[in-house]
């Protein structure tokens, strides 16, 4: 038996790393669907939090307070097959976390580096037998350095605006929408904690000029190859 087969009794881990509107939730979602596994959005546990310090009055900034909020709450993630379910202590949380306040809430609760130990030790206890499709910023950098498939997904910020714009139909207009990526972006990429970044190992896929069916075939084979390797190096 492999060493990935013994190791991972569920399947593989495959890692989906990338910014904001590059097309990786749908990308994981259809992968996990194909292949029986679970997809796990770590962004929504993020969201989650987000929305408690936003009831809760808590500042984004006081790292201290936000880690007693996450002590005090049960997030969890219900894979389905359109996207996960998401529960902050019960209560369906799903779709308020999409809006705009908690969006950028998020990505200002991430920048703190026990919230992402935090985070990143519930991730690995959902992940760590196999089987999973886990997207998010640093899944292949500080989750799962040693998942078997890591993906950075990538697209041109207009791309991803335009993307993003048209999931949300219309509800702000197109520039503002770009705007808010591009400073999402700007302060996952540059903040001091696990920012986002390719692992050196990962299989960079630039999406703007491709299809979702052109995606995932590309991903499909950097999977097929390792359970192919896997196979022969059993
Ligand atoms: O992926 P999603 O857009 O839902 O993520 C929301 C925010 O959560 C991101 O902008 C990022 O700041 C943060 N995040 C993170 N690490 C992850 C997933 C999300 O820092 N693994």
């Amino acid at each position: 038996m492999s060493n990935v087969r013994k190791n991972r009794p569920n399947g593989l881990i495959i890692a989906i790393d990338g910014p904001a509107g590059s097309g990786k939730s749908t990308l994981a979602s259809r992968i996990a669907r194909k292949h029986g596994y679970l997809n796990i959005e770590t962004g929504a546990m993020y969201r989650a939090l987000a929305l408690k310090a936003i009831e809760s009055d808590v500042s984004f900034d006081d790292e201290d307070a936000l880690m007693r909020l996450a002590q005090d709450s049960v997030i969890t993630l219900e894979p389905r097959l359109d996207g996960n379910r998401v529960l902050l202590n019960g209560e369906n949380i799903s779709e308020r976390i999409r809006e705009k306040d908690v969006t950028d809430a998020a990505s200002r609760v991430s920048v703190h580096p026990r919230v992402r130990e935090w985070m990143v030790g519930l991730q690995r206890e959902m992940g760590e037998g196999g089987g999973v499709v886990m997207e998010g910023r640093d899944i292949g950098t500080q989750v799962f350095p040693n998942a078997e498939v890591k993906i950075f997904l990538d697209a041109a910020p207009e791309v991803r605006g335009d993307r993003r714009f048209k999931q949300q139909a219309g509800a702000a207009p197109h520039a503002a929408v770009t705007k808010d990526i591009r400073e999402r972006d700007q302060r996952d990429r540059t903040r001091a904690a696990s920012p986002l970044q390719p692992a050196p190992d990962a299989v960079l896929i630039d999406s703007t000029e491709l299809t979702l069916d052109e995606v995932i075939e590309r991903v499909e084979k950097v999977i097929a190859e390792k359970l192919g390797k896997t196979v022969a190096s059993g």
